[in-house]
């Protein structure tokens, strides 16, 4: 909103953004080297938040173009790691042949909003937007994935923690997701207390065949958080109730104290495991 003299507030519109360059690289090495050198790059994936963003007053100095580098699309399994292009869309990954290599990713991918935005949101647009209420962070982190960029000094890998940190390199690039393809990987996810947490559960074996697990809680406010699970336990609700005594003290928003966030992880956390349990009898 601003203000005209004799005529109040007005909503700020498209007509009110002030004009900006396009550049639309045909290779990442191209994009990288134009990052380089552009004044305020802002990439464009999907186009499905940064559109919203602009008009809430996002400047951009450059809009770089991504959506002629194919090298940024497609899911397939590299070298023991399910590797995520990050131009890959939600609608695009969750049919994707590779994708299935973790069962259960496929129905979470397939969840991530209408359909509407399924078609054009991307992997990376949805990690780089960093809304709270965005899953594919919950996604990469419980499944221990990394983010890999690129920029003119070189490449990186990142947490999807050290994303919200904003540690990435400047003017860098989000090219690929990977995630360790660990013996028996497997992932459920449970959006059914949605906007107020969502969760996810990833369990595999480790080297010495050992069951390991990690639960990734998050809320419409509030980054995830992740919780080691001891499973040598055999009831679901002690190994839950076990893992949600090391939720941080300050892991509460407005909706929900943590206390409730405790309780309510821990119940979901429990009808997860009894679910695979389930699953593999
Ligand atoms: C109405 C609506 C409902 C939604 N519902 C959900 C939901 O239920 N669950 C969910 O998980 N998500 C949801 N989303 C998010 C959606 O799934 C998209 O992932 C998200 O909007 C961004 O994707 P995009 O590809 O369009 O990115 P863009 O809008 O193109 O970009 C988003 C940001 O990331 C940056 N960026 C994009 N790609 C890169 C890259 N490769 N490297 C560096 N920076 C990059 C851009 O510069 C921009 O700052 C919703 C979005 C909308 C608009």
């Amino acid at each position: 909103m601003y203000e005209v003299a004799q005529a109040g507030l007005i909503a700020a519109s498209y007509r009110d953004i002030p004009p900006f360059p396009v550049i639309a690289p045909e290779s990442v090495d191209d994009a990288v080297a134009a990052m380089a050198d552009a004044e305020g790059p802002v990439p464009y994936a999907g186009g499905t938040d940064l559109c919203g963003a602009v008009r809430e007053g996002k400047p951009i100095g450059t809009l770089v173009w991504l959506k002629r580098l194919g090298e940024l699309r497609g899911v397939y399994v590299d070298g023991g790691a399910l590797s995520i292009g990050a131009l890959t869309t939600h609608a695009e990954g969750a049919v994707a042949g590779a994708t299935t290599a973790i069962p259960g990713l496929a129905e979470a991918w397939s969840k991530l909003g209408k359909m509407r935005i399924r078609l054009s949101g991307t992997a990376g647009g949805n990690l780089m937007a960093r809304h709270t209420r965005y899953e594919m962070s919950i996604l990469l982190t419980v499944l221990g994935g990394t983010a890999h960029f690129a920029s003119a000094d070189g490449v990186a890998a990142l947490t999807p923690a050290e994303i919200w940190d904003r540690a990435e390199p400047p003017r860098s690039l989000l090219t690929r997701l990977s995630i360790p393809l660990a013996t028996g990987l497997r992932l459920d996810y449970d959006r059914s207390l949605r906007p107020l947490m969502t969760q996810a559960l990833a369990l595999w074996r480790d080297g010495g065949g050992k069951a390991r697990g990690r639960t990734v809680i998050a809320t419409e406010y509030l980054p995830p958080v992740a919780l080691d699970l001891d499973l040598s336990g055999s009831e679901a609700k002690g190994i839950a109730a076990a893992a949600f005594e090391a939720l941080p003290a300050d892991f509460a928003d407005p909706a929900s104290g943590n206390g409730w966030l405790c309780r309510a992880g821990a119940a979901v956390l429990a009808r997860q495991l009894a679910r695979q349990e389930a699953a593999r009898a």
